[in-house]
């Protein structure tokens, strides 16, 4: 589009942007192409000196379908210069650290970070000579304490995995930036939709595009997003290591992205009104909802959010293991899986506190340590369908 979409309201960004340059078509073609032909050898030559989106020249560099999601997503991110996309967002996560990180540095990870980086830090940086600090996110003068002169980064995530903290992310990222470091996010609950990281302070904001921008179940994908000093060290890293994503999945993506709004604000609000109606439960102990008015972290994220999604936790009171996986087995609406961000609600036992290295868990404040816990992602269907499901599975639940 030749149109300046930065002045856009959200809504109509995801209907402008990353469109065909081809004027009688809406959508931009699927280039499924590894060879770009040039016309001549001196074309040829001129190829590798302009290595910049927007110009074929392998199909390693993308063509007009990847371009048009990067364009998208870049769009839809205030103060973003570019996108950069990859195969999974765990390997958004390896891409985007590896961009910044170098051997020597100490790089600082929330507590409460997806599992899969947590992972990643103690161990693939460990090997590449990177130090892993974790942190309480909730902590400000521990976390200003950890700096030294060798952290180069910080690894955010807000809200928490499975816990659902929601943190101080403008005071955090100022901290980091005072002492030079550079702060990544892992943006994927909110999306830059719900969560603007970079005007909130953040250098660069990482998604699992799998969760919601693919929302229907069917594809894996990530993204780095960043201003224009990070944006290109993220494109060479990716570059460097063979990062590429298949235009299928691309064009898959773009047509997601075009709904997401509708289907966060959907969502959003059916795990509004089953986290409520969880809240009353008498087997329920505490309902880990950020959007939730009341729960932990509700004031934070009212004041730093735009948004939120259908993705929340809650705790059982006095039920063991066995209970948990009768109430989850007994549910007729909701999959159990991994995922999360589809159209359809899902359902999954967490155990939080093996992942945890500085916060505790039981949270300390809650006098009775309750720890059995169901994360649920809640998807389109009508929430009191869902709510009748999850009824009839409560009560399965008590009769073993
Ligand atoms: C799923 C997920 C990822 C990883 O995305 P994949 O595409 O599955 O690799 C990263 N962060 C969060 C918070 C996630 O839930």
């Amino acid at each position: 589009m030749g149109s300046n979409t930065s002045e856009l309201t959200a809504a109509t960004t995801l209907a402008v942007s990353g469109r065909s340059r081809d004027p009688h078509v809406v959508n931009p073609p699927v280039y499924r192409a590894s060879t770009h032909l040039y016309a001549d050898c001196a074309a040829l030559r001129e190829g590798p000196r302009t290595n910049e989106d927007g110009r074929f020249f392998y199909g390693r560099r993308g063509s007009p379908t990847q371009w048009a999601l990067s364009d998208a997503l870049t769009a839809l991110e205030p103060g973003a210069h570019g996108t950069v996309l990859y195969p999974s967002g765990v390997a958004a996560i390896a891409g985007s650290l590896m961009a910044v990180c170098r051997p020597g540095d100490v790089l600082l990870v929330t507590d409460n970070a997806y599992d899969p980086s947590r992972s990643m830090a103690k161990g693939l940086f460990k090997r590449l000579g990177v130090e892993a600090r974790f942190f309480d996110p909730l902590d400000l003068a521990a976390y200003d304490g950890l700096f030294c002169e060798r952290t180069r980064a910080v690894w955010l995530e807000n809200p928490g995995s499975l816990s659902m903290e929601v943190c101080d992310i403008p005071a955090l990222t100022r901290i980091a930036r005072e002492k030079g470091a550079v702060s990544l996010i892992d943006n994927t609950w909110a999306t830059a939709l719900g969560f603007p990281a970079l005007e909130r302070g953040c250098d660069i904001s990482v998604q699992a595009l799998t969760k919601h921008v693919g929302g229907h179940s069917d594809l894996m994908m990530g993204s780095a997003s960043a201003g224009e000093r990070w944006y290109r060290k993220l494109r060479q890293t990716a570059q460097e290591l063979g990062q590429v994503v298949s235009p299928d999945d691309a064009a898959l993506a773009l047509r997601g992205l075009r709904t997401m709004q509708l289907r966060l604000e959907k969502s959003t609000a059916s795990a509004l009104a089953i986290a409520e109606w969880l809240s009353n439960r008498s087997e329920v102990a505490h309902v880990l909802c950020p959007i939730l008015p009341g729960a932990p972290g509700h004031d934070l994220w009212r004041r730093d959010f735009t948004g939120g999604c259908g993705l929340f936790s809650f705790v059982l009171k006095d039920r063991d293991d066995a209970a948990r996986c009768r109430l989850i087995d007994a549910l007729d609406l909701f999959g159990i899986g991994y995922s999360w961000g589809g159209f359809e609600s899902l359902a999954l036992p967490i155990d939080i506190a093996p992942i945890r290295d500085r916060m505790a868990w039981p949270r300390p404040e809650w006098q009775a340590g309750e720890d059995c816990a169901i994360r649920l992602s809640i998807g389109l269907e009508d929430p009191h369908d869902l709510i009748a499901d999850l009824t009839q599975a409560l009560a399965a639940m008590d009769h073993a």
